[in-house]
C-alpha cells in the first residue's frame, strides 16, 4: 500500500534521512519510534508531499508521492507535527474549509463532518474559535481534518505531544479506532505509546531504519543473552571462586547484597541454555545457598536503548531545544 524506497533526505551537508526503505501493509498500526531528531517528521513530510526527497521514492497505492501528487495525496490524511489550524475560525468553520480543500462532494460534506466530529469528540465545540480552544481539543481537531474525506491511510506525527495524561489516553483510543478502518502510521519518542498502540514497529535512528517488527518480535530480538539475578549467603570472595569455574557462563558482576551477609550476582548466559539448574547444585555443592533467584525479562525499552544508542544523534549528544523525555 505505501512502498518508500531508498528514502534520503540532506539538508545541507547533514543526512537526515539515511538510505530508508520499508512497506506498509493495510488494516495495521504502524509505529515510527525513535529518539527526537531521528528523522520521523522528515520522512513523514516527505511521504505526505509536504516536502521532497533528495533521493528515493515514496509510492502511496501505486501512486508515485511527486508525479502522480493528487492521486497519492487523496488517499493519506495527514496531521503534522504542529497542526495547521486556523486560530480564528471555529471548529466547524474550519473543517468546512478543509473539506473544501480536500474536494469532498458538497453532499457528502455535512454528513462527513458530523460522523467525524462525533468520532473525534469535538461535536459540543464546533461553534468556538480554535483559539479559545484546550490543547487536546485542538488536537482532536487536527485529527479530524486528517480524517476528513476517510484516506485509506492516516499518518499522524507525534500525535499526543504536549497533552497530559487523561488527554493522551484519550487520543490514543481514538488512534485504536481509527485503526479499525484505517491503516495508521503515527510518530513518537515514547516507547511505551508505540507498545499499547501498535501492530508493527519501527524503529528509525539517524535516519536508518534500525528494526520493524511486532511489539513481541522486537522483544525477541534481545534473547541473545539471558541475565540471572541471584541472591547468595556467603562472600564475595567463594561466589566469585564458583562462578568462575561455570561453564556457559558468559559473564557475571557482584556486590554487596541487601541481605546481611548475601553477595548480589547478576550473570549473563548463553540464550540456549538454562543454567539455572546448574547454578543450583554448584552452589549447593558449594555451601552457598541461593536465596532468591530471577531470571530477568530485557523489556522494549532495553531493545530500543540497544538499537538507538550506538546510532546516538547530534541532537541528543549537544542538546537543542528539543523536550526529549528518554
Ligand atoms: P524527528 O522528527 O525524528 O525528531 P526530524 O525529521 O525533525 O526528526 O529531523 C531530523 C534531522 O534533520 C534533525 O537533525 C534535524 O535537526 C534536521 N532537520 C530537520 N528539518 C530541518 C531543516 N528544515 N533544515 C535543516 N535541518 C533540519
Ligand atoms: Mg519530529
Amino acid at each position: 500500500m505505501i512502498e518508500v524506497e531508498n528514502l534520503v533526505k540532506r539538508y545541507g551537508d547533514h543526512l537526515a534521512v539515511d538510505h530508508l526503505s520499508f512497506h506498509v501493509e493495510p488494516g495495521k498500526i504502524y509505529g515510527f519510534l525513535g529518539p527526537n531528531g531521528a528523522g520521523k517528521s522528515t520522512t513523514m513530510n516527505i511521504m505526505t508531499g509536504y516536502i521532497a526527497a533528495t533521493e528515493g521514492t515514496v509510492k502511496i497505492n501505486g501512486h508515485d508521492i511527486i508525479k502522480d501528487a493528487e492521486e497519492a495525496k487523496k488517499c493519506i490524511g495527514y496531521l503534522p507535527e504542529i497542526p495547521p489550524l486556523y486560530q480564528d475560525m471555529t471548529v466547524r468553520e474550519y473543517l468546512h474549509f478543509v473539506a473544501e480543500l480536500k474536494k469532498i462532494p458538497k453532499s457528502e460534506r455535512e454528513t462527513q463532518l458530523r460522523e467525524i466530529m462525533d468520532l473525534t469528540m469535538i461535536t459540543d465545540m464546533e461553534g468556538r474559535l480554535i483559539k479559545n480552544l484546550s490543547k487536546g481539543y485542538k488536537q482532536r481537531v487536527g485529527l479530524a481534518q486528517a480524517v476528513l474525506g476517510y484516506p485509506e491511510v492516516i499518518i499522524l506525527d507525534e500525535p499526543t505531544v504536549g497533552l497530559d495524561p487523561k488527554q493522551i489516553i484519550e487520543i490514543r483510543d481514538l488512534i485504536k479506532k481509527l485503526g479499525e478502518k484505517h491503516t495508521v502510521i503515527l510518530s513518537s519518542h515514547i516507547l511505551s505509546e508505540v507498545q499499547a498502540v501498535c501492530d508493527e514497529i519501527m524503529i528509525i535512528s539517524k535516519g536508518h531504519l534500525v528494526a520493524c517488527d511486532t511489539p513481541e518480535g522486537l522483544t525477541g530480538l534481545m534473547n541473545g543473552n539471558v541475565q540471572i539475578e541471584l541472591t547468595i549467603l556467603g562472600s564475595k570472595e567463594q561466589v566469585e571462586e564458583v562462578l568462575s569455574g561455570m561453564e556457559h557462563l558468559q559473564a557475571f558482576s557482584l556486590k554487596e547484597g541487601n541481605e546481611a551477609d548475601c553477595v548480589k550476582a547478576v550473570i549473563e548466559s548463553e540464550a540456549e541454555v538454562d543454567i539455572r539448574t546448574n547454578l543450583f547444585y554448584t552452589l549447593a555443592k558449594a555451601k552457598l545457598p541461593i536465596m532468591s533467584m530471577t531470571r530477568l525479562e530485557k523489556s522494549l525499552e532495553d531493545v530500543f536503548l540497544e538499537l538507538t544508542d550506538s546510532n546516538k544523534t547530534a541532537e541528543e549528544k549537544g542538546g537543542v531545544e528539543d523536550d526529549s523525555n528518554l
